[in-house]
């Protein structure tokens, strides 16, 4: 059962068209996601939920009650933003018990809620502070426990991490996510960072251009996009322009060689294809050694001569460009204690298996730059 639906939503700011017939369904207790690039219209459809936007077209609905045209003040719903949008002149308590005290609730539990609420985010200790002797993660924390305070049915966050660094921002993703799951909250996530999204959702709408492209959960959209646009999106991808040579046998043509994929039935002989693999999805080989020799007609995995140009290491595993024979180059990353045996210069096969592959029909034209 949907607890927040959008159906039909189309918002126009003059000649743009910012936001086009989007229809989106939310369970209660889910944590959804907009992913998508700057200006794609995840930000105006936050704001239409908000009520700050109302829609050109199309119909909002909260637990069964239309809120398409109710304001802003009157809908059940929390928003954080990037900048945190404390009151600077207010403590850290008195931003927390702001919308309580508008909503003229009893002193005693408002101070009660407010060290719940403080206790919630971590921060018992800086009641009396005020933003200016916080740091960001700890202002954004306060902005959480101040929109909860309401009790909203909805917390809208709008890229509530992007102002913060690296660890903070990890951190602090966790604690919402934590806060979210405690409280069985319905919360939408505004954001252009695909770590973040797939880390924290339950689900992810990518968007593109006004329109959502896929909504899955994060491992389906990772695994398995269902288009050019999602698959380059999110996450690193190989890319091979090629054309299907046999469907049914899953065997693609990329210049002189084969690539072998799963069975094709979605695709005709000779459709002109991109094919994907991710980078943790290849392996290498050293191209003399007799491991490679032995097992080069041995499986139905993929195999691609190149030379090692560049050797990066990213922490948790290396990244190796390799310029393979046909004059592309291709990422492959391959856990350090791998890695080791591989230096630039070196010619190596890298290795992949047909399942590894996804391919799209491609129009060039539709390729993501
Ligand atoms: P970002 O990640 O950069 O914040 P976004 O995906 O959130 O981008 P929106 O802010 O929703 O995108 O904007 C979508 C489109 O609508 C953009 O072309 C933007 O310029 C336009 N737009 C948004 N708000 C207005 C407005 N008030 N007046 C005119 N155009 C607007």
């Amino acid at each position: 059962m949907s607890f927040l639906d959008l159906a039909n939503i189309t918002k126009t700011f003059g000649p743009t068209t910012a936001v086009e017939h989007i229809d989106l369904s939310i369970k209660q207790g889910e944590f959804l996601t907009l992913l998508g690039p700057s200006g794609c219209g995840k930000t105006t459809v936050l704001r239409m939920i908000a009520g700050f936007e109302t829609p050109t077209m199309g119909t909002i609905t909260l637990d069964g009650e239309d809120i398409t045209h109710r304001q802003a003040s009157k809908r059940p719903m929390g928003m954080i933003f990037q900048s945190y949008a404390l009151f600077p002149h207010l403590t850290a308590s008195q931003n927390i018990a702001f919308g309580m005290q508008i909503k003229k609730l009893p002193g005693t539990r408002i101070r009660q809620r407010c060290a719940e609420l403080l206790e919630l985010v971590g921060l018992g200790e800086v009641g009396s502070r005020y933003p200016h002797q916080l740091s960001g993660g700890q202002q954004q924390r306060i902005a959480i426990a101040r929109a909860l305070a309401v009790e909203p049915k909805v917390l809208l966050l709008d890229e509530p991490l992007s102002a913060l660094d690296a660890i903070v921002r990890v951190s602090l993703r966790n604690e919402i996510r934590r806060i979210q799951q405690q409280l069985m909250m319905t919360a939408i996530y505004v954001t252009h960072d695909q770590e973040e999204a797939l880390a924290i959702s339950d689900r992810i709408a990518i968007m593109t251009k006004g329109r959502i492209e896929q909504i899955d959960q994060p491992e389906q959209i990772y695994n398995h996009p269902q288009s050019i646009f999602t698959a380059t999106f999110v996450g690193t991808s190989n890319q091979f322009d090629g054309m299907v040579a046999s469907a049914a046998q899953g065997r693609c043509k990329v210049g002189d060689y084969d690539i072998f994929t799963p069975p094709l039935t979605h695709l005709n002989n000779g459709a002109p294809v991109l094919i994907m693999v991710r980078p943790e999805e290849v392996s290498l080989l050293a191209a003399t050694s007799e491991e490679a020799a032995h097992s080069k007609g041995d499986t139905k995995d993929n195999r691609i001569m190149g030379s090692i140009k560049l050797r990066t290491f990213l922490g948790p595993f290396t990244r190796f460009h390799v310029h393979s024979n046909e004059h592309t180059t291709l990422i492959a990353d391959i856990p350090n204690y791998l890695a080791k045996r591989f230096t630039v210069g070196q010619s190596v096969l890298l290795s992949f298996a047909p399942d590894a592959c996804q391919v799209f029909a491609s129009d060039r034209r539709t390729v993501p730059s």
